[in-house]
């Protein structure tokens, strides 16, 4: 049999239900490859080991019993840092939370333990989701494990590279403008942002509230289908979540067909200055989706130059408003705590604990939003940005009506070398060129492995769909992930 921890979650689940194996041995198995790997990767920034394996004992302890256990109990997850764990240090990969042990489960965490996950420890992020990259981490950048000279993308980079490491079998991670889809394209995984409202954020420390939305990261399509379907749902602590019923997204994969599929493929998607590599991949992909039957349909998505502008308006408003929260007072990071003499006035306590505790990309959105929120500028840039982002929405509204889903690439690059942009922020903010308006629009979307591009890294395929419709683009994804070996 393979190494235990190379199996995917549904591999893994057949075997501890047949009992084949035992989620002490896979969980093992899983943290044997983080004490291997991880000096060098760096995916984790807590790592919960003994707490794991008393987990995957108590879990083996119950099915040995005889309990009906559903397909996540035993399974060894990785969780970003960015959801609050009770009892488990929760950094958002900043200095300002360094120390913060939450006494609280964040929904999606507290459902997914009830399901009987093993979590082996929190994985590395850009602070508080600001990046495209995983090196605006206070605690280190990760590396990708496919090139460890190449950035594992980001936010979520931490994620997608414990699971291309095969240190986890499955991970959770947030996109607030392709946090998800970019680091699983980059690091050859499946990664899918749900419809926004479909899974709760309570518990998520917030970025841009109205575009956060957390989703699985997995080795297969199957995987992320099933931990979807665990996730999803209503949530009385957040009122933006949806009644709508939760569907049980594997059934659909056992169907899934292509025939007659009415594919959009936008134009404004593929941009001079994407790598050759890229389009041909994507295209290839296009044209298989065509042998098996679907429809291709050239389609227009006009305001797609606006996203980017649009997205970097927004999302340091909602920041500048979302962080005001870490004030060195109510908890977190405290300079007044750290008896310096200089905090003589409440000032000083917050523009001290600030200053350390929030590092310059935190900071720079603080600066912008506040700025783009502030009397006298409101009107001309965030009033303006939210304008355009209806127009941006009702781009996508127009095309639903004539397509099923719409392929794209996940992003215009292969993972690109640690460092290579760290110096110029409008760099790393043009990594989101085809993830961004999904996020404004808030729609679902997937991004699955479709061959390899430049430098051998793995090039995205992004299938993105209308709302609340996460079957079609699993579907969708499925049917691909079972015609080729990427
Ligand atoms: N790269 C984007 C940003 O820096 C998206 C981040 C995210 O989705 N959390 O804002």
């Amino acid at each position: 049999m393979r190494k235990l921890n190379t199996l995917s979650l549904i591999e893994a689940s057949e075997a501890l239900q047949k009992k084949e194996i035992s989620s002490e041995e896979l969980t093992r198995a899983c943290l044997s490859a983080i004490k291997e790997k991880d000096s060098t990767i760096h995916a984790f920034l807590t790592v919960t080991d003994e707490h794991a394996l008393t987990t995957a004992r108590d879990i083996d302890r119950r099915r040995a019993n005889g309990e009906r256990l559903g397909p996540l109990a035993g399974i060894p997850f990785a969780i970003k840092d960015i959801f609050a764990t009770q009892g488990v240090r929760t950094t958002a990969a900043s200095k300002i939370l360094e120390e913060y042990v939450p006494p609280y489960d964040a929904t999606v965490v507290a459902k997914l333990k009830e399901q009987g996950i093993v979590i082996l420890g929190k994985t590395n992020l850009d602070e508080f989701a600001h990046g495209a990259s995983t090196e605006n981490s206070a605690f280190g950048p990760t590396k990708n494990p496919l090139d460890t000279e190449r950035v594992p993308g980001g936010s979520s980079g931490g994620s997608a590279a414990a699971l291309a490491a095969d240190m986890c079998i499955a991970a959770l991670g947030t996109d607030t403008g392709g946090s998800i889809r970019q680091p699983a394209a980059f690091c050859g995984v499946v990664g899918i942002k749900p419809t926004y409202g479909r899974v709760s954020r309570y518990g998520l420390l917030s970025m841009t509230s109205s575009t956060d939305v957390v989703g699985p990261m997995t080795k297969t399509v199957t995987d992320a289908a099933v931990v979807l379907e665990a996730i999803a749902g209503e949530d009385g602590h957040d009122a933006t979540t949806t009644a709508k019923p939760v569907l049980n997204y594997r059934s659909y994969l056992e169907h899934a067909s292509v025939k007659g599929l009415r594919i959009g493929v936008p134009r404004e998607y593929f941009i001079s200055g994407m790598q050759p590599e890229i389009e041909q991949r994507v295209r290839a992909a296009l044209n298989a989706y065509e042998k098996l039957g679907a429809t291709l349909v050239d389609i227009a998505l006009p305001h797609t130059q606006y996203a980017i502008p649009v997205y970097y308006i927004v999302t340091p408003s909602e920041v500048s408003s979302n962080l005001g929260r870490y004030d060195g007072i109510r908890y977190g990071y405290s300079e007044c705590r750290m008896q310096n003499a200089e905090c003589r006035n409440l000032e000083a306590v917050y523009s001290l604990s600030r200053a350390h505790g929030f590092g310059p990309e935190a900071k720079r959105r603080i600066m912008i939003g506040t700025y783009a929120l502030s009397h006298g500028y409101y009107d001309a840039y965030y009033l303006q940005a939210a304008k355009v982002r209806t127009l941006i929405r009702r781009d996508f509204e127009e095309v639903f009506k004539k397509v099923d889903v719409i392929m794209t690439p996940t992003s215009p690059n292969v993972a690109f070398k640690i460092g290579e942009k760290t110096g110029d922020p409008l760099q790393l903010y043009l990594e989101d060129v085809l993830l961004a308006a999904v996020s404004l629009a808030g729609l679902p979307a997937i991004s699955i492995p479709c061959g390899k591009g430049a430098h051998n890294m793995p090039v995205g395929l992004q299938i993105i769909g209308n709302y609340f419709e996460e079957e079609k683009i699993l579907s969708a994804a499925y049917i691909y992930e079972q015609t080729t070996t990427h």
